[in-house]
Protein backbone atom coordinates (compact mmCIF):
# COMPACT_ATOMS: atom_id res chain seq x y z
CA UNK A 1 0.00 0.00 0.00
CA UNK A 2 1.28 3.59 -0.73
CA UNK A 3 0.45 6.09 1.89
CA UNK A 4 1.11 9.36 1.64
CA UNK A 5 3.85 11.10 3.84
CA UNK A 6 4.34 14.93 3.52
CA UNK A 7 8.32 15.85 2.31
CA UNK A 8 9.02 17.14 5.78
CA UNK A 9 8.16 14.01 7.48
CA UNK A 10 9.92 11.87 4.53
CA UNK A 11 13.30 14.12 4.58
CA UNK A 12 13.72 13.24 8.55
CA UNK A 13 13.42 9.62 7.77
CA UNK A 14 16.01 9.56 5.31
CA UNK A 15 18.16 11.74 7.51
CA UNK A 16 18.23 9.45 10.32
CA UNK A 17 18.43 6.12 8.17
CA UNK A 18 21.22 7.35 6.17
CA UNK A 19 23.13 8.15 9.72
CA UNK A 20 22.28 4.35 10.00
CA UNK A 21 19.46 4.47 12.61
CA UNK A 22 15.94 3.33 12.42
CA UNK A 23 13.36 5.56 12.01
CA UNK A 24 9.72 5.42 11.62
CA UNK A 25 6.07 7.18 11.49
CA UNK A 26 4.41 5.26 14.52
CA UNK A 27 0.88 6.44 16.65
CA UNK A 28 -1.72 8.29 15.51
CA UNK A 29 -0.59 9.27 12.28
CA UNK A 30 -0.22 5.49 11.36
CA UNK A 31 -3.19 4.75 12.36
CA UNK A 32 -4.86 7.84 10.71
CA UNK A 33 -3.53 6.73 7.54
CA UNK A 34 -4.69 3.09 7.96
CA UNK A 35 -8.34 4.71 8.45
CA UNK A 36 -8.24 6.86 5.42
CA UNK A 37 -8.31 9.87 7.19
CA UNK A 38 -5.76 12.77 7.01
CA UNK A 39 -3.30 12.85 10.23
CA UNK A 40 -3.02 15.82 12.04
CA UNK A 41 0.71 15.59 13.17
CA UNK A 42 3.49 13.19 12.30
CA UNK A 43 5.42 11.25 14.99
CA UNK A 44 8.50 9.66 14.65
CA UNK A 45 10.45 6.83 16.56
CA UNK A 46 13.57 5.98 15.80
CA UNK A 47 17.10 3.68 17.34
CA UNK A 48 18.63 6.62 17.60
CA UNK A 49 19.46 8.12 21.13
CA UNK A 50 18.54 11.96 21.78
CA UNK A 51 21.89 13.23 21.67
CA UNK A 52 22.40 11.17 18.10
CA UNK A 53 19.44 12.74 16.78
CA UNK A 54 20.11 16.05 17.92
CA UNK A 55 23.84 15.58 15.96
CA UNK A 56 21.90 14.22 12.78
CA UNK A 57 19.70 17.75 12.74
CA UNK A 58 22.28 19.93 13.78
CA UNK A 59 21.56 23.33 11.71
CA UNK A 60 17.72 22.33 11.95
CA UNK A 61 15.74 24.59 14.68
CA UNK A 62 15.24 21.64 17.40
CA UNK A 63 12.75 22.32 20.66
CA UNK A 64 14.05 20.14 23.57
CA UNK A 65 11.79 20.25 26.33
CA UNK A 66 10.84 16.42 25.55
CA UNK A 67 14.52 15.54 26.15
CA UNK A 68 14.11 13.73 29.65
CA UNK A 69 11.46 11.10 27.55
CA UNK A 70 13.48 10.85 24.92
CA UNK A 71 11.97 13.45 22.77
CA UNK A 72 13.62 15.57 20.32
CA UNK A 73 11.04 18.18 18.22
CA UNK A 74 12.59 19.55 14.83
CA UNK A 75 11.08 22.03 13.45
CA UNK A 76 10.83 21.28 9.21
CA UNK A 77 9.65 23.96 7.47
CA UNK A 78 7.99 25.29 10.62
CA UNK A 79 6.11 22.07 11.26
CA UNK A 80 7.17 20.50 14.66
CA UNK A 81 8.01 16.73 14.11
CA UNK A 82 8.44 14.66 17.29
CA UNK A 83 11.39 11.93 17.46
CA UNK A 84 11.70 9.86 20.15
CA UNK A 85 14.24 7.20 20.63
CA UNK A 86 12.70 3.75 20.88
CA UNK A 87 12.18 3.36 24.59
CA UNK A 88 10.07 1.54 27.56
CA UNK A 89 8.56 2.39 30.66
CA UNK A 90 9.49 1.72 34.08
CA UNK A 91 6.49 1.21 36.75
CA UNK A 92 3.95 3.89 37.39
CA UNK A 93 4.50 4.15 41.28
CA UNK A 94 2.02 6.74 41.14
CA UNK A 95 -0.33 5.40 38.06
CA UNK A 96 0.52 9.08 36.47
CA UNK A 97 3.83 9.15 34.65
CA UNK A 98 6.09 6.87 34.76
CA UNK A 99 8.92 6.62 37.17
CA UNK A 100 11.62 6.63 34.22
CA UNK A 101 11.91 5.96 31.07
CA UNK A 102 14.64 3.51 29.79
CA UNK A 103 15.68 3.80 25.84
CA UNK A 104 15.58 0.39 23.89
CA UNK A 105 17.18 -0.63 21.09
CA UNK A 106 14.11 -2.88 19.41
CA UNK A 107 10.91 -1.16 17.30
CA UNK A 108 8.81 -4.07 19.17
CA UNK A 109 9.38 -3.32 22.26
CA UNK A 110 8.84 0.65 22.12
CA UNK A 111 5.53 -0.46 19.96
CA UNK A 112 4.60 -2.89 23.43
CA UNK A 113 4.50 0.25 25.46
CA UNK A 114 1.54 1.62 23.32
CA UNK A 115 -2.25 1.89 24.37
CA UNK A 116 -4.05 0.63 21.80
CA UNK A 117 -3.23 -1.93 19.35
CA UNK A 118 -4.46 0.83 16.32
CA UNK A 119 -1.78 3.06 17.90
CA UNK A 120 0.96 0.42 17.63
CA UNK A 121 1.88 0.51 14.17
CA UNK A 122 5.55 2.13 12.58
CA UNK A 123 5.54 2.87 8.65
CA UNK A 124 9.06 2.87 7.31
CA UNK A 125 10.35 4.89 4.41
CA UNK A 126 10.05 1.35 2.31
CA UNK A 127 6.02 2.12 2.77
CA UNK A 128 6.00 -1.15 4.73
CA UNK A 129 3.93 -1.26 7.93
CA UNK A 130 5.70 -2.48 11.41
CA UNK A 131 2.61 -4.20 13.11
CA UNK A 132 3.48 -6.83 15.70
CA UNK A 133 -0.12 -6.51 17.70
CA UNK A 134 -2.49 -6.53 14.75
CA UNK A 135 -3.59 -3.12 14.87
CA UNK A 136 -4.33 -3.14 11.25
CA UNK A 137 -6.67 -5.93 11.61
CA UNK A 138 -8.25 -4.17 14.67
CA UNK A 139 -8.53 -1.16 12.44
CA UNK A 140 -10.47 -3.08 9.71
CA UNK A 141 -12.75 -4.83 12.00
CA UNK A 142 -13.46 -1.15 14.16
CA UNK A 143 -12.08 -2.39 17.68
CA UNK A 144 -10.54 -1.28 20.34
CA UNK A 145 -7.82 -3.42 21.89
CA UNK A 146 -5.22 -2.94 24.65
CA UNK A 147 -1.70 -3.85 23.51
CA UNK A 148 -1.41 -7.13 25.81
CA UNK A 149 -2.84 -7.50 28.89
CA UNK A 150 -5.79 -5.17 29.38
CA UNK A 151 -5.98 -5.13 32.94
CA UNK A 152 -2.94 -4.27 33.40
CA UNK A 153 -2.70 -1.55 31.12
CA UNK A 154 -5.21 0.43 32.69
CA UNK A 155 -3.59 -0.41 35.97
CA UNK A 156 -0.24 1.26 35.02
CA UNK A 157 -2.11 4.30 33.61
CA UNK A 158 -5.23 5.40 34.16
CA UNK A 159 -5.75 8.03 31.76
CA UNK A 160 -5.92 5.22 29.23
CA UNK A 161 -9.64 4.15 30.47
CA UNK A 162 -10.74 8.28 28.73
CA UNK A 163 -8.53 7.24 25.72
CA UNK A 164 -10.42 4.15 24.85
CA UNK A 165 -13.93 6.16 25.11
CA UNK A 166 -12.99 8.96 23.33
CA UNK A 167 -11.53 7.10 20.30
CA UNK A 168 -14.78 4.96 21.02
CA UNK A 169 -17.38 8.20 20.93
CA UNK A 170 -14.67 9.36 18.24
CA UNK A 171 -14.29 6.89 15.26
CA UNK A 172 -17.38 5.08 16.48
CA UNK A 173 -15.25 2.00 17.13
CA UNK A 174 -16.39 -0.95 19.48
CA UNK A 175 -14.27 -1.86 22.34
CA UNK A 176 -13.08 -5.05 22.29
CA UNK A 177 -14.87 -7.57 25.10
CA UNK A 178 -11.84 -7.89 27.23
CA UNK A 179 -10.55 -4.35 27.00
CA UNK A 180 -14.33 -3.11 28.15
CA UNK A 181 -14.38 -5.50 30.54
CA UNK A 182 -10.84 -4.31 32.18
CA UNK A 183 -12.19 -1.09 32.11
CA UNK A 184 -15.69 -1.97 33.94
CA UNK A 185 -13.23 -3.41 36.36
CA UNK A 186 -10.67 -0.50 36.62
CA UNK A 187 -12.11 3.08 36.02
CA UNK A 188 -10.94 3.58 39.82
CA UNK A 189 -7.43 4.23 38.60
CA UNK A 190 -8.55 7.61 37.05
CA UNK A 191 -8.83 8.84 40.37
CA UNK A 192 -4.45 9.07 40.19
CA UNK A 193 -5.13 10.91 37.01
CA UNK A 194 -5.26 14.50 37.12
CA UNK A 195 -8.51 16.47 36.25
CA UNK A 196 -7.40 18.31 33.54
CA UNK A 197 -5.81 14.88 31.50
CA UNK A 198 -9.46 13.93 32.48
CA UNK A 199 -11.09 17.08 30.71
CA UNK A 200 -9.35 16.95 27.51
CA UNK A 201 -10.34 13.56 26.98
CA UNK A 202 -14.11 14.20 27.84
CA UNK A 203 -14.17 17.26 25.62
CA UNK A 204 -13.31 14.74 22.60
CA UNK A 205 -15.62 12.40 23.28
CA UNK A 206 -18.84 14.37 23.76
CA UNK A 207 -18.27 16.03 20.28
CA UNK A 208 -17.52 12.32 19.16
CA UNK A 209 -20.37 11.06 16.35
CA UNK A 210 -20.69 8.05 18.94
CA UNK A 211 -20.62 9.74 22.46
CA UNK A 212 -24.29 8.97 23.06
CA UNK A 213 -23.32 5.28 22.78
CA UNK A 214 -19.98 5.34 25.06
CA UNK A 215 -22.31 7.37 27.54
CA UNK A 216 -24.79 4.36 27.57
CA UNK A 217 -22.13 1.95 27.71
CA UNK A 218 -19.89 3.84 30.08
CA UNK A 219 -21.83 5.55 32.79
CA UNK A 220 -20.03 3.86 35.58
CA UNK A 221 -16.31 5.61 34.52
CA UNK A 222 -17.96 9.31 33.97
CA UNK A 223 -19.42 8.64 37.92
CA UNK A 224 -15.93 7.89 38.78
CA UNK A 225 -14.67 11.61 38.30
CA UNK A 226 -18.22 12.76 38.13
CA UNK A 227 -20.00 10.82 40.79
CA UNK A 228 -23.02 13.21 40.90
CA UNK A 229 -23.91 11.75 37.88
CA UNK A 230 -24.91 8.48 39.85
CA UNK A 231 -28.33 9.26 40.82
CA UNK A 232 -29.12 10.66 37.15
CA UNK A 233 -28.22 7.09 35.45
CA UNK A 234 -30.70 5.56 38.09
CA UNK A 235 -33.72 8.07 37.60
CA UNK A 236 -36.68 6.89 36.96
CA UNK A 237 -39.36 8.83 35.24
CA UNK A 238 -43.07 8.40 35.50
CA UNK A 239 -44.23 10.89 33.76
CA UNK A 240 -46.42 10.88 30.14
CA UNK A 241 -44.04 13.57 29.07
CA UNK A 242 -41.12 11.09 29.27
CA UNK A 243 -40.61 7.88 27.47
CA UNK A 244 -36.93 7.45 28.99
CA UNK A 245 -35.42 7.16 32.56
CA UNK A 246 -32.96 10.66 33.48
CA UNK A 247 -30.17 8.87 32.00
CA UNK A 248 -31.59 7.10 28.35
CA UNK A 249 -33.25 10.92 28.16
CA UNK A 250 -30.04 12.66 28.46
CA UNK A 251 -28.40 10.10 25.97
CA UNK A 252 -30.58 11.40 23.47
CA UNK A 253 -30.75 15.27 24.02
CA UNK A 254 -26.71 15.09 23.79
CA UNK A 255 -27.40 12.88 20.43
CA UNK A 256 -29.63 15.10 19.47
CA UNK A 257 -27.46 18.61 20.28
CA UNK A 258 -24.97 19.28 17.61
CA UNK A 259 -21.24 18.40 17.64
CA UNK A 260 -20.65 21.70 19.79
CA UNK A 261 -18.95 21.13 23.06
CA UNK A 262 -20.98 24.10 25.05
CA UNK A 263 -24.23 22.37 23.97
CA UNK A 264 -23.24 18.77 24.48
CA UNK A 265 -22.28 19.86 27.98
CA UNK A 266 -25.00 21.65 28.51
CA UNK A 267 -27.43 18.79 27.55
CA UNK A 268 -24.98 16.18 29.96
CA UNK A 269 -25.68 18.00 32.73
CA UNK A 270 -29.33 20.41 32.37
CA UNK A 271 -31.18 17.55 34.05
CA UNK A 272 -28.41 16.63 36.70
CA UNK A 273 -30.72 18.48 39.33
CA UNK A 274 -33.38 16.20 38.45
CA UNK A 275 -33.18 13.42 41.61
CA UNK A 276 -32.65 15.72 44.42
CA UNK A 277 -35.74 17.79 42.81
CA UNK A 278 -37.82 14.25 42.68
CA UNK A 279 -41.99 14.36 43.64
CA UNK A 280 -44.73 11.76 42.75
CA UNK A 281 -47.97 12.49 42.93
CA UNK A 282 -51.24 11.17 43.93
CA UNK A 283 -51.68 9.72 40.74
CA UNK A 284 -47.94 8.20 40.79
CA UNK A 285 -46.58 10.94 38.42
CA UNK A 286 -43.28 12.04 39.10
CA UNK A 287 -42.46 15.57 39.07
CA UNK A 288 -39.26 17.46 38.96
CA UNK A 289 -40.57 21.30 40.29
CA UNK A 290 -37.61 23.96 40.64
CA UNK A 291 -34.67 21.44 39.03
CA UNK A 292 -33.10 23.79 36.37
CA UNK A 293 -32.09 25.32 39.88
CA UNK A 294 -30.50 22.70 41.34
CA UNK A 295 -28.99 21.76 37.79
CA UNK A 296 -27.11 25.43 37.99
CA UNK A 297 -25.78 24.19 41.30
CA UNK A 298 -24.18 20.92 40.57
CA UNK A 299 -23.39 21.66 37.01
CA UNK A 300 -21.11 24.81 38.07
CA UNK A 301 -19.55 22.61 41.09
CA UNK A 302 -18.48 19.73 38.29
CA UNK A 303 -17.10 21.89 35.85
CA UNK A 304 -15.04 23.71 38.50
CA UNK A 305 -14.30 20.45 39.90
CA UNK A 306 -12.89 19.19 36.15
CA UNK A 307 -10.72 22.37 35.65
CA UNK A 308 -13.32 23.94 32.90
CA UNK A 309 -12.39 26.93 31.92
CA UNK A 310 -14.57 30.00 33.04
CA UNK A 311 -16.21 31.06 29.81
CA UNK A 312 -17.01 27.56 29.27
CA UNK A 313 -18.22 27.05 32.72
CA UNK A 314 -20.35 30.35 32.66
CA UNK A 315 -21.72 29.53 29.14
CA UNK A 316 -22.97 25.89 30.12
CA UNK A 317 -24.42 26.91 33.50
CA UNK A 318 -26.57 30.00 31.60
CA UNK A 319 -28.04 27.59 29.22
CA UNK A 320 -28.64 24.84 32.11
CA UNK A 321 -30.67 27.55 33.72
CA UNK A 322 -32.90 28.28 30.91
CA UNK A 323 -33.19 25.22 29.70
CA UNK A 324 -37.05 24.87 30.05
CA UNK A 325 -37.93 28.74 30.46
CA UNK A 326 -41.34 29.01 28.30
CA UNK A 327 -40.46 31.57 25.68
CA UNK A 328 -43.76 32.86 23.83
CA UNK A 329 -43.76 32.52 20.24
CA UNK A 330 -44.47 36.17 19.75
CA UNK A 331 -42.06 39.04 18.26
CA UNK A 332 -41.54 41.06 21.64
CA UNK A 333 -41.09 38.04 23.54
CA UNK A 334 -38.29 37.03 21.18
CA UNK A 335 -37.09 40.16 20.97
CA UNK A 336 -36.69 40.07 24.85
CA UNK A 337 -34.99 37.04 25.20
CA UNK A 338 -32.52 38.35 22.12
CA UNK A 339 -31.70 41.20 24.68
CA UNK A 340 -31.20 39.11 27.84
CA UNK A 341 -29.46 36.30 26.45
CA UNK A 342 -27.78 38.41 23.47
CA UNK A 343 -27.96 36.68 20.09
CA UNK A 344 -25.13 33.60 20.16
CA UNK A 345 -26.53 32.55 23.81
CA UNK A 346 -30.48 32.36 22.39
CA UNK A 347 -29.65 30.39 19.19
CA UNK A 348 -27.62 28.04 21.15
CA UNK A 349 -30.57 27.58 23.76
CA UNK A 350 -33.34 27.22 20.79
CA UNK A 351 -30.58 23.94 20.45
CA UNK A 352 -30.76 23.12 23.79
CA UNK A 353 -34.35 23.25 23.18
CA UNK A 354 -34.97 21.28 20.28
CA UNK A 355 -32.21 18.81 21.58
CA UNK A 356 -34.27 18.27 24.90
CA UNK A 357 -37.69 17.86 23.30
CA UNK A 358 -36.06 15.18 21.12
CA UNK A 359 -35.37 13.21 24.03
CA UNK A 360 -39.25 13.10 25.19
CA UNK A 361 -42.33 11.55 23.99
CA UNK A 362 -42.15 12.57 20.45
CA UNK A 363 -45.67 12.48 19.53
CA UNK A 364 -46.28 14.68 22.23
CA UNK A 365 -43.52 17.22 21.44
CA UNK A 366 -43.66 17.29 18.24
CA UNK A 367 -45.63 20.42 17.96
CA UNK A 368 -43.42 21.92 20.90
CA UNK A 369 -40.73 21.51 18.32
CA UNK A 370 -42.53 22.61 15.27
CA UNK A 371 -42.96 25.77 17.11
CA UNK A 372 -39.39 25.83 18.09
CA UNK A 373 -38.24 26.02 14.14
CA UNK A 374 -40.87 28.50 13.77
CA UNK A 375 -39.14 30.89 16.32
CA UNK A 376 -35.65 30.38 15.44
CA UNK A 377 -37.02 31.62 11.57
CA UNK A 378 -38.69 34.77 13.57
CA UNK A 379 -35.53 35.45 15.74
CA UNK A 380 -33.32 35.53 12.79
CA UNK A 381 -35.59 37.66 10.54
CA UNK A 382 -35.31 40.09 13.93
CA UNK A 383 -31.37 39.85 13.78
CA UNK A 384 -30.94 40.13 10.15
CA UNK A 385 -33.25 43.36 10.04
CA UNK A 386 -31.31 45.10 12.82
CA UNK A 387 -34.31 45.29 14.83
CA UNK A 388 -33.71 46.71 18.07
CA UNK A 389 -33.35 44.61 21.14
CA UNK A 390 -30.61 45.56 23.93
CA UNK A 391 -29.78 49.05 25.01
CA UNK A 392 -27.03 49.38 22.40
CA UNK A 393 -29.05 49.01 19.29
CA UNK A 394 -31.52 51.98 21.31
CA UNK A 395 -31.58 54.90 19.21
CA UNK A 396 -30.77 57.61 22.31
CA UNK A 397 -28.20 56.72 24.68
CA UNK A 398 -27.10 57.68 28.60
CA UNK A 399 -26.19 60.82 27.01
CA UNK A 400 -29.48 62.01 25.18
CA UNK A 401 -31.04 60.91 28.82
CA UNK A 402 -28.84 63.56 30.43
CA UNK A 403 -29.54 66.30 28.15
CA UNK A 404 -32.96 65.67 28.49
CA UNK A 405 -32.15 66.79 32.20
CA UNK A 406 -31.92 63.15 34.15
CA UNK A 407 -29.20 63.90 36.97
CA UNK A 408 -26.18 61.23 35.84
CA UNK A 409 -26.94 58.32 38.32
CA UNK A 410 -28.76 55.15 38.26
CA UNK A 411 -31.71 56.86 37.11
CA UNK A 412 -30.48 57.27 33.64
CA UNK A 413 -30.35 53.50 33.53
CA UNK A 414 -33.79 53.22 34.75
CA UNK A 415 -35.07 55.73 32.04
CA UNK A 416 -33.37 53.78 29.16
CA UNK A 417 -34.75 50.20 30.01
CA UNK A 418 -37.84 52.15 30.20
CA UNK A 419 -37.63 53.80 26.61
CA UNK A 420 -36.08 50.09 25.97
CA UNK A 421 -39.05 48.10 26.90
CA UNK A 422 -41.14 50.30 25.19
CA UNK A 423 -39.47 50.12 21.80
CA UNK A 424 -39.63 45.80 22.72
CA UNK A 425 -43.15 45.98 23.54
CA UNK A 426 -43.49 47.46 20.22
CA UNK A 427 -45.39 51.10 21.78
CA UNK A 428 -42.89 53.52 19.99
CA UNK A 429 -40.73 52.86 16.97
CA UNK A 430 -36.80 53.18 17.60
CA UNK A 431 -36.46 56.39 16.12
CA UNK A 432 -34.05 58.77 17.61
CA UNK A 433 -36.50 62.27 17.51
CA UNK A 434 -39.87 60.06 18.62
CA UNK A 435 -37.64 58.52 21.91
CA UNK A 436 -36.14 62.22 22.05
CA UNK A 437 -40.01 63.52 22.51
CA UNK A 438 -40.57 60.30 24.83
CA UNK A 439 -37.62 61.17 27.07
CA UNK A 440 -38.64 64.68 27.87
CA UNK A 441 -42.22 63.67 28.03
CA UNK A 442 -40.93 61.38 30.63
CA UNK A 443 -39.10 64.38 32.50
CA UNK A 444 -41.79 65.42 35.71
CA UNK A 445 -39.80 68.50 35.98
CA UNK A 446 -39.70 69.85 32.50
CA UNK A 447 -40.05 73.80 32.60
CA UNK A 448 -42.00 73.39 29.41
P1 LIG B 1 -4.54 11.98 18.49
O1 LIG B 1 -5.06 11.77 17.12
O2 LIG B 1 -5.57 12.45 19.44
O3 LIG B 1 -3.28 12.79 18.55
P2 LIG B 1 -2.80 9.90 19.29
O4 LIG B 1 -2.99 8.42 19.34
O5 LIG B 1 -1.76 10.42 18.36
O6 LIG B 1 -4.20 10.53 18.99
P3 LIG B 1 -1.24 11.16 21.31
O7 LIG B 1 -1.63 11.58 22.68
O8 LIG B 1 -0.78 12.16 20.34
O9 LIG B 1 -2.50 10.39 20.73
O10 LIG B 1 -0.16 10.01 21.52
C1 LIG B 1 0.68 9.54 20.50
C2 LIG B 1 0.93 8.05 20.67
O11 LIG B 1 1.54 7.78 21.93
C3 LIG B 1 -0.35 7.21 20.67
O12 LIG B 1 -0.75 6.88 19.37
C4 LIG B 1 0.10 6.00 21.46
O13 LIG B 1 0.85 5.13 20.66
C5 LIG B 1 1.01 6.60 22.49
N1 LIG B 1 0.29 6.98 23.74
C6 LIG B 1 -0.27 8.16 24.03
N2 LIG B 1 -0.81 8.19 25.26
C7 LIG B 1 -0.57 6.97 25.77
C8 LIG B 1 -0.84 6.35 27.02
N3 LIG B 1 -1.50 7.01 27.98
N4 LIG B 1 -0.42 5.07 27.20
C9 LIG B 1 0.24 4.42 26.24
N5 LIG B 1 0.54 4.93 25.05
C10 LIG B 1 0.15 6.19 24.81
MG1 LIG C 1 -1.14 12.51 18.23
Amino acid sequence: MNFEMPDGARRILQTLNSAGFEAYLVGGCVRDLLRGVEPHDWDICTSARPEETEHCFAGHRMIETGLKHGTVTVLEEGEPCEITTYRTEGPYSDSRRPDYVEFVSSLESDLARRDFTMNAIALGLDGGLRDPFGGGDDIRARLIRCVGEPVQRFQEDGLRVMRALRFGAVFGYEIEEQTAQAIHENHHMLEHVAAERINVELCKLLVGSKAGEILRQYPDVLCEFWPELGPLVTLEQNNPWHCWGGWEHTIHTVEAAPPDLVLRLTMLLHDIGKPACKSTDENGIDHFYGHPAISVKLADQMLRELKFDNKTRERVVTLVEHHDVQIPNRDRSIRKWLGRLGPETFFHLLEVKRADGMGQAYELVKDRLAELEKMKTKAEEIVAQGQCFSLKDLAVNGRDVIAAGVAPGPEVGRMLNGVLGQVLDGLVPNNREELLLLITDKQPNQSN
